[in-house]
């Protein structure tokens, strides 16, 4: 017959259940406390201690009315999205729910892109894909949360284009927002009790208010899950495996048609038809790439996965999905897209097709290099 306990930090009902959902506490903590002992959830405990943001996850519904607080709000929305993973960081419906605030374009991870490309041209690329989404950002901004890249460059656009109002921070979970939030944090207050949390209007979320010169607040918002990302398919060890970490080093493949390259398990490149051509594949370092005859790719794939092609693991197997298969002639110099995994440049009339796991995008877009 116990009493629900609530974060003093947040307002989140205590819960000893799920690290990932909010207000959470380890069981062992609780134990440990006393009789009418104030309590803070694991993320509040954190935040005040370690000054470090944990992510909370969100369902749906939480997170509808968190977008529904914002567009009834005046505000800048910032929305952080991976460069490497474009699609996979598209909030749906964002631009419906902003209103008439303007929203900062945030590219992170720009640290593996290689240094050849250009980031003026990335940069378009951005906003442009962020059009066909119907998001109008009013500026796109690439950074790297993880080096502490152009985190100055945000936070001046932010200053200048807030205008006296409160600034959101939106973006799905894996973009890096936590890691970002972390060095704004440093960046504007490197104290840690300057930092509150309050709860978050009508929902049972918290949010992190960072306070600003003028009595307004940077808000952060937990990250909400896009299940159509690599991510969602592999082990975190995994993960860590593809998803680039250091700057890329691009790998150049002379292709003949009737070949085809493997990027481990988890992704499959065929060269149909054209002339021998050099395809340069942007990925992972360590991510496995093996080359063989498209005639027995199938054949291979079905024998191999697992061992040779790997990851997934073996123990992954059973729950990784069948490759899907997209197949393209690009009129000019494209890149083919793995989301999340990386692209290969694909010269112009050559016909090539690009598989991933099932509900992982593959696409074309203009050669960024
Ligand atoms: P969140 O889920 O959006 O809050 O993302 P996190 O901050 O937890 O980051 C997700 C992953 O991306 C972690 O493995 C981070 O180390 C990594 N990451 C975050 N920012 C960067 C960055 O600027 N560059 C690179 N290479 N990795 C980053």
């Amino acid at each position: 017959n116990e009493t629900a306990l609530f974060c003093i930090g947040c307002g989140a009902q205590l819960q000893t259940t799920d690290p990932a959902k909010a207000g959470y506490l380890p069981a062992a903590s609780l134990a440990k406390a006393e009789d009418g002992e104030e309590l803070y959830c694991q993320r509040c405990f954190r935040l005040r201690h370690y000054n470090e943001v944990a992510d909370v996850q969100l369902t749906d519904d939480d997170f509808l009315r968190l977008l529904n607080t914002i567009g009834e709000s005046n505000a800048l929305i910032v929305n952080v999205v991976d460069i490497f993973d474009f699609n996979g960081s598209v909030i749906p419906g964002l631009h419906r729910f902003v209103g008439d605030n303007p929203v900062v374009l945030v590219g992170n991870k720009a640290d593996v892109l290689p240094r050849d490309l250009n980031h003026n041209k990335l940069t378009n690329w951005l906003t442009q894909a962020a059009h066909a989404q119907g998001l109008r950002p009013v500026k796109t901004i690439l950074t790297s949360a993880k080096r502490g890249d152009a985190v100055d460059d945000l936070l001046e656009t932010i200053e200048d284009l807030r205008a006296g109002r409160d600034v959101y921070v939106v973006g799905v979970t894996n973009t890096g927002k936590s890691t970002l939030i972390n060095r704004i944090i440093k960046e504007l207050t490197g104290v840690e009790d300057l930092i509150t949390t309050s709860r978050f209007p009508g929902t049972t979320l918290d949010r992190i208010q960072i306070p600003l010169d003028d009595g307004h607040f940077l808000i952060d918002t937990p990250g909400i899950i896009h299940r159509h990302q690599m991510a969602h398919y592999l082990g975190a060890k995994d993960l860590r495996l593809v998803t680039p970490t250091k700057t890329i080093k691009p790998k150049v493949y002379q292709l003949e048609a009737g070949q085809t390259i493997f990027l481990a398990g988890l992704a499959r490149f065929d060269f149909i038809r054209g002339r021998r051509s050099g395809f340069t594949i942007y990925a992972d370092n360590q991510l496995l790439l093996h080359r063989t005859k498209l005639a027995n790719a199938d054949a291979f794939y079905e024998k191999h996965r697992g061992d040779l092609l790997t990851p997934p693991r073996p123990e992954d197997l059973a729950d990784f999905p069948k490759l899907a298969r997209f197949e393209f002639t690009p009129k000019e110099k494209s890149d083919l897209v793995f989301a999340g995994l990386g692209w290969i440049v694909v010269p112009a009339g050559v016909t090539v097709a690009g598989y991933a796991p099932e509900g992982v995008d593959v696409l074309l877009r203009r050669a960024l290099i």
